[in-house]
């Protein structure tokens, strides 16, 4: 069994989502995409923990800033895509697309997802059913394509939707409300999209995340994953 401990980083800027991931079997832990030095520290203090990995999904800054700091720190090895190995300083141990990484006892599959990045990965812990998705997929919305084709968002698209409806994701980003307007535009059952809408406020106005929500609800109402084939969906990227 895999504990999820959600870190906001960078909050009220960017809202970036860290993961303390603990596996309780064995207490290893593990920080996914450290934003943030200070806050993550913080917990890992509060809990008694201290994480043997860190967990990149791709390279950008908002999600490998705190990785040299927490390294030094804790002696953790940096765990990221081979592909990212000439970008993100310091990796340990290069993954691949297929690959499964274990944390102590839990099994978490890599899977490459070109789009907003290339060399993009999510981590996806099987058993659990927990899906740690990166700027690649956000609550109502996905990630921007900094260096993808649309075609490949696709793709990585088709990946996530042929995962089972009773996962669980976790994004790296707080960005629910961004996607609300295209949400309740696009959503063919729009009291879903409302459902979903009101659950995300009242989840915000406590100072929660909306994370997680089931891949079932996403596939329902976020616009880019309902697309039913990718001339709609690039239709509803702007394309
Ligand atoms: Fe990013
Ligand atoms: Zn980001």
């Amino acid at each position: 069994m895999l504990r999820i401990e959600t870190i906001l980083c960078r909050a009220g800027i960017m809202d970036n989502y860290a993961y303390l991931l603990i596996d309780e079997k064995s207490g290893i832990a593990a920080v996914l995409d450290p934003s943030e030095v200070a806050p993550i520290v913080k917990r890992c203090q509060e809990l008694e923990v201290k994480p043997e990995y860190i967990l990149n999904t791709h390279h950008h800054y908002d999600h490998t800033d705190g990785n040299q700091a927490l390294k030094q720190m804790f002696g953790a090895k940096i765990v990221a895509h081979a592909r990212d190995a000439h970008r993100i300083e310091g990796i340990d141990i290069a993954v691949n697309d297929g690959d499964v990484f274990m944390l102590g006892e839990s099994a978490a599959k890599i899977m490459a997802v070109d789009g907003h990045t290339l060399g993009h990965i999510l981590w996806y812990f099987t058993e659990d059913k927990a899906l740690f998705t990166g700027d690649m997929l956000f609550n109502l919305c996905v990630g921007g394509l900094f260096e993808g084709t649309p075609a490949q968002m696709w793709e990585s698209i088709l990946k996530i939707k042929a995962l089972p409806d009773d996962v669980m994701f976790y994004p790296g980003h707080e960005y629910t409300l961004h996607g609300a307007r295209e949400a309740l535009y696009f959503s063919k059952d729009k009291s879903a999209a409302e459902a979903y809408l009101r659950r995300a406020q009242d989840r915000l106005q406590k100072g929660m995340p909306v994370a997680p929500v089931s891949l079932a609800e996403e596939k329902k109402c976020n616009p880019y994953l309902s697309a039913e084939n990718e001339a709609e969906f690039e239709r509803r990227l702007g394309y």
